[in-house]
C-alpha cells in the first residue's frame, strides 16, 4: 500500500507531461502581442466546433458569463421563468438571478443526479421560457424526453456543459451527439479543475443556430458588430490569447483524458460495487459519462465519518454539494427537494483526474473498503 502525495486534482501533473509544447505556444503567443482575442482564439473555436461537430463555438470569459450571455440572446428577462436543478454548481442559477429571471428549482433523479423530463414537467407553467439542464459529474441528462417536453411547451433549453465536455448522447434512433449541442444553447467553462482546463479563467458558447449566434457573438462584446457601433446591450467578456493557446493544445488531449477518467472510474466501481453500503453511479445506458467527478452515495449515514477517516489518510474527498442551492440564502424558498435533501447528506466524490497513479488509487480503494468492513 505505497501512497505518495494524493491530490484531488494534479494540474501540476498533467502540465509537466505537456509543458513544452505549452510554454513554446505561450511565448509565441505574448511575442505576438495580441493578447485578447487574438487569431488563437479563432482557430481554437474552429477546432471546438470541428471536435463538438456544432456550427459555432462563442468563447468568453468564464462559464457564469457563458450562461448569462445564453440567456441574454434569448431575451429572457425579469418575470420570465427558467427551471433549472438545485443539485448544481451556484452559477447555473446566479447567472439567471442576476438578470431577474426567476429561477425554480427541480429535483433530480437519486441515480444520476440529473434532473429528468417528468421531475421538469411539475414546475412548467405560463411564465417558463426555457430548462436549463445540467450534465452533472460528466453525465449527460436523458435529453430525449426533455427534448420532446421543451418542444411540446415551446420552451428553450440551455445545457450547462461545464462539467461533461467530451460526454456524448445517444439518442433512441442511435443518433449520437455531443453534449452541449443537443439544446438552444449550451455552455461550458474552461476553469482548470475541468475536463478541459486552461490556466485561468476561460469558457464557451455553442449553439447550431447561426442567427443566435451573430447575437452571442455581440454580445460578448459589447453588443457591437462593427466598431463602437452598439446594437444591444453587451458586456464584456472575452478569452484571452494566452488561455486559447492551452486550451488548443489540451483539446488534442481530451479523449485520452476522459478515457483514462473513464478507466478510474470502473477501477472504482468494480471494488465499490461488493459494498452494500455504497451506491455507485449509475449510467443511464444512453450515455457515455466523462466522470468530471466520481460521486458515490454513503447509504449508512456515515457520509461524514467516512470523510473524517480518509482526512486522516490524506486522502483527498469533496462534498459537491454541501449546501442545495434552495437552500442558500438568496435563493432559499420553501420548497422540499427530496431527493437533492438526501443528496447532500449521501454524496462523497474522490480523487479522479488524469495523472491518478494505479497504486495510489489501489490505496484509496483498499482504504474505503477497510472503513465498511
Ligand atoms: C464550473 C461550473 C460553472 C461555472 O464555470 P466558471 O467558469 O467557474 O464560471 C457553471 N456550471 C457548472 C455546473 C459548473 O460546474
Amino acid at each position: 500500500m505505497k501512497k505518495t502525495n494524493i491530490q484531488m486534482v494534479d494540474l501540476m501533473g498533467q502540465y509537466s507531461k505537456i509543458k513544452n509544447e505549452i510554454d513554446q505556444n505561450i511565448i509565441s503567443s505574448i511575442e505576438s502581442g495580441r493578447f485578447v482575442n487574438g487569431p488563437i482564439v479563432q482557430k481554437f473555436s474552429e477546432n471546438l466546433s470541428n471536435y463538438l461537430n456544432v456550427k459555432n463555438v462563442i468563447c468568453c470569459a468564464n462559464g457564469t458569463d457563458a450562461l448569462q450571455i445564453a440567456f441574454m440572446a434569448l431575451d429572457l428577462k425579469k418575470g420570465d421563468e427558467i427551471i433549472c436543478p438545485s443539485w448544481t454548481y451556484i452559477a447555473t442559477a446566479e447567472a439567471a438571478a442576476i438578470l431577474g429571471i426567476k429561477v425554480v428549482f427541480c429535483d433530480v433523479d437519486l441515480d444520476t443526479f440529473n434532473i429528468t423530463a417528468d421531475l421538469i414537467e411539475p414546475h412548467i407553467n405560463d411564465n417558463t421560457k426555457a430548462i436549463v439542464p445540467v450534465h452533472l459529474y460528466g453525465q449527460s441528462c436523458d435529453m430525449a424526453p426533455i427534448i420532446k417536453l421543451a418542444e411540446e411547451y415551446d420552451l428553450k433549453i440551455i445545457e450547462d456543459n461545464a462539467q461533461a465536455i467530451g460526454c456524448k448522447y445517444t439518442f433512441p434512433s442511435e443518433e449520437i451527439k455531443f453534449t452541449g449541442t443537443l439544446g438552444h444553447i449550451g455552455t461550458t467553462s474552461f476553469y482548470p479543475s475541468k475536463n478541459l482546463g486552461c490556466y485561468g479563467d476561460g469558457g464557451a458558447i455553442f449553439t447550431n443556430d447561426n442567427n443566435l449566434a451573430n447575437k452571442l457573438r455581440m454580445i460578448v462584446n459589447h453588443g457591437e458588430k462593427i466598431k463602437y457601433h452598439h446594437e444591444i446591450i453587451g458586456c464584456n467578456s472575452r478569452l484571452d490569447s494566452i488561455q486559447a493557446e492551452i486550451l488548443n493544445i489540451k483539446l488534442k488531449y481530451l479523449d485520452e483524458y476522459n478515457t483514462n477518467r473513464k478507466i478510474m472510474a470502473n477501477n472504482y466501481n468494480l471494488a465499490f460495487n461488493k459494498i452494500n453500503q455504497i451506491k455507485t453511479p449509475k449510467v443511464i445506458s444512453d450515455s457515455i459519462h466523462v466522470y468530471h467527478q466520481y460521486t458515490l452515495r454513503i447509504l449508512n449515514g456515515k457520509r461524514d465519518e467516512l470523510k473524517s477517516y480518509l482526512n486522516d489518510l490524506e486522502i483527498p474527498s469533496m462534498i459537491y454539494y454541501p449546501i442545495p442551492i434552495h437552500k442558500q440564502k438568496p435563493y432559499r424558498n420553501n420548497q422540499t427537494l427530496k431527493n437533492t435533501d438526501i443528496l447532500s447528506d449521501e454524496v462523497i466524490s474522490l480523487p479522479i483526474h488524469t495523472e491518478l497513479e494505479n497504486s495510489n488509487q489501489d490505496y484509496i480503494i483498499e482504504s474505503v473498503i477497510k472503513f465498511f468492513k
